[in-house]
């Protein structure tokens, strides 16, 4: 019976502890070449030690997690390979402290603001009171439930019938936070502005929101691990997770023209797309909500971090989409919009060109499966000007980031109209 009891006791201290990163380091390297490719995606698939915030391209700069007892190996790898170092943040576990200096606990349950993060309880806590507070205009559903059984709540902001509509998905990735603060300000100034371009924007368009369609992870984010990007299934006798963003239909595990797949087979590994398409409960709750509606919907907008990118299709070619010149028009406004607010450089295009291959992912889908003819991800703050924080972006930065954010969708929505998207009716 003791003994019972003990072990009680230490299984559920390991439950509630956090992972510490101390002295942890992150590097932003530069693939050059073919060698160090190959070695960069071995490293990604096959160690458990490293841990990559953007995953290997060619001719591009990826940011890659080093853990203390990996410094030697990593350099050696690095000069091996004669491959452009540079050492961007030297301690993960203070940047992650800093994050949030105060800690702010909010006032009632529920009272969030845009000064800092809050829990998933908040937030949910947050449209449960505005409901409550514009019941004509919002409604509040649960579209499913995660694998540990959270609802995926999704509010509609509607103030008229036949309205044209825009989704915005949030948070598929656990650990890119700025993804619900920045859902859950858009939500909050289509409700209160007096600014003439974001009552237009509310009166003449529907719009349909999920601050968090991976509740597991975001939990799991601020119980265990803040560097956890994935949902919360059991997928191995070893893993957990799936990466929502490649567990979708559309080109599902493609490879693209270089014969790169952008997205995993290995459980283990942080892009892992799933056993099969929709294999996650979280990736079957938005596709059903796609399928009934994706005819009323002009713009889909998936909200990630970081990299200051508008990235539109695709991800499994470098093919551009027929649609790519009203994409890009429409893309390249909104980045000029958000560059006026804070001087902030967006870069716009083709995700597979632009960033690196993917697939499965909710942007490709609801353009290649559903049609919708205005589908982007928005890779928001991390790296800038502003310092090197990655997913980790401190709490200081969520206004400058939400407000250049909600410039460069009015700045879109502006030039989709020109497109014949979101007419006034
Ligand atoms: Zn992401």
């Amino acid at each position: 019976m003791k003994i019972l009891a003990l072990l009680a006791i230490f299984f559920v201290s390991i439950h509630a502890e956090m992972a510490r990163f101390d002295n942890y380091r992150v590097y932003s390297v530069k693939i050059e070449n073919t060698e160090q490719y190959d070695a960069m995606k071995y490293l990604e698939e096959h160690s458990d030690s490293y841990n990559f915030w953007k995953y290997p391209k060619m001719n591009a700069q990826i940011d890659i997690v080093v853990p203390p007892h990996k410094f030697s190996e990593f350099e050696e790898i690095t000069l091996n390979l004669k491959m452009q170092s540079e050492l961007i943040i030297e301690n993960l576990q203070s940047v992650m402290d800093q994050q949030k200096p105060r800690n702010k606990q909010p006032k009632a349950i529920g009272d969030i603001d845009w000064d800092d993060y809050y829990r998933l309880e908040d937030i949910y806590a947050w449209l449960d009171n505005l409901v409550e507070k514009y019941p004509g205009i919002l409604k509040l559903e649960t579209i499913g439930a995660s694998s540990e059984g959270r609802p995926i709540k999704m509010i509609t902001l509607s103030k008229k019938p036949g309205n044209r509509a825009i989704l915005i998905e949030g948070t598929i990735h656990a650990r890119e936070w700025i993804s619900a603060a920045t859902a859950t300000y858009i939500l909050n100034e289509l409700l209160t502005s007096t600014d003439s371009n974001v009552t237009d924007i509310a009166n003449n368009i529907d719009w349909h929101i999920i601050p968090v369609v991976n509740p597991d992870g975001y939990e799991y984010t601020w119980t265990t691990n803040r560097n956890w990007r994935k949902t919360r299934s059991a997928v191995s006798m070893l893993c957990f997770g799936v990466d929502g963003n490649r567990n979708f239909k559309f080109n599902w595990l493609t490879a693209d023209e270089t014969g790169n797949i952008g997205g995993s087979r290995v459980p283990c590994t942080d892009t892992y797309a799933g056993a099969y398409p929709y294999s996650e409960p979280e990736t079957q709750a938005t596709e059903s909500f796609f399928e009934a509606n994706a005819k009323k919907i002009d713009a889909f907008l998936a909200l990630h971090s970081y990299g200051h990118l508008f990235l539109h299709p695709w991800g499994h070619t470098n093919v551009p989409p027929s649609a790519v010149e009203e994409l890009g028009n429409v893309g390249r406004a909104a980045a000029e919009a958000i560059s006026q607010v804070n001087g902030t450089q967006y870069i716009v295009g083709s995700s597979n060109q632009v960033l690196y291959a993917s697939t499965g992912t909710s942007r490709d889908h609801t353009h290649g499966a559903h049609e919708i003819p205005i589908s982007f991800t928005v890779e928001m703050r991390g790296n800038g000007d502003y310092g090197n924080f990655g997913f980790m972006l401190p709490a200081r930065f969520i206004k400058p980031n939400v407000e250049e954010v909600l410039a460069g969708f009015i700045a879109l929505i502006h030039e989709a109209r020109n497109y014949g998207r979101f007419p006034i009716n």
